[in-house]
């Protein structure tokens, strides 16, 4: 099943030295070691990781992005560039705790992909609806609103992670006719709307264990897996990757 994609989303996980022994776990790992997985570390340790991962396959990347486009009196911010230089090939964008806790927008969501983009990372668009909106029926406009910035991007190389907000951190798992509906919409609405891309890759997200990874990665337009939970465990973060 090659050519699928997995990132583990450490989120605010790991101390200096426990992101050091999970990403050295992972590295003696030949199904980890690839260019086709991916860590999105905390933002503090990135630097330390990148570092170590030098001449390694396995991908660094970045879990938000300032929306600020270049240098400045921005407190707090890390830019595009900064995560650029060391080392970062990927950023998350709106992933739903984003977009939940920071109440981040889409004019702050089109500004990070541009500036990611522009220094040439590739963005994962993180979309997804909430359990009201899956029942009250109004899940695809909801994430037709979301990949709407989408439009307004330069053609160029993009992710999208479809994580149904309902499913993440919960055990519960969109069923695979769920999975392939909504891969299918997502890379249906892209062809219609948004510029060309290199190619358009939708990666699934939410409770992504490895128990069920191999079934949801051969669901139809499911080119990968954006990990949460699994990815803080060594062992299970591999049998995943065995999967891809
Ligand atoms: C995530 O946060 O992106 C995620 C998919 O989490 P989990 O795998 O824990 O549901």
């Amino acid at each position: 099943m090659a050519g699928k994609l997995i990132i583990g989303n450490w989120k605010m996980n790991t101390r200096a030295q426990s992101a050091q022994s999970l990403l050295d776990a992972l590295l003696e790992q030949p199904a980890c070691d690839q260019p086709w997985v991916g860590v999105a570390a905390p933002a503090v340790y990135l630097a330390a990781l990148g570092a170590r991962l030098q001449g390694r396959a396995i991908r660094l990347a970045a879990q938000d992005v300032s929306a600020f486009a270049s240098d400045g009196a921005y407190t707090g911010e890390v830019s595009a560039a900064m995560l650029q230089d060391i080392g970062c090939a990927y950023v998350l964008v709106g992933h739903s705790e984003r977009r939940q806790y920071f109440a981040e927008s889409n004019p702050q969501l089109l500004a990070k992909m541009n500036n990611a983009m522009a220094a040439g990372l590739v963005p994962v668009l993180c979309v997804g609806e909430t359990l009201e909106q899956r029942e009250q029926g109004s899940y695809l406009a909801v994430i037709h609103q979301q990949l709407s910035i989408l439009a307004d991007i330069a053609a160029g190389e993009y992710l999208i992670a479809y994580e149904p907000v309902w499913a993440i951190g919960t055990g519960k798992v969109a069923t695979l006719e769920q999975i392939a509906e909504i891969h299918s919409a997502i890379k249906t609405w892209c062809l219609q709307n948004a510029k060309p891309s290199a190619s358009i890759r939708v990666l699934y997200g939410g409770s992504v264990k490895a128990e069920n990874a191999e079934s949801i990665l051969m669901t139809d337009n499911v080119d990968g897996a954006l990990v949460g939970g699994a990815s803080l465990d060594a062992g299970s973060f591999r049998m995943i990757c065995q999967a891809a």
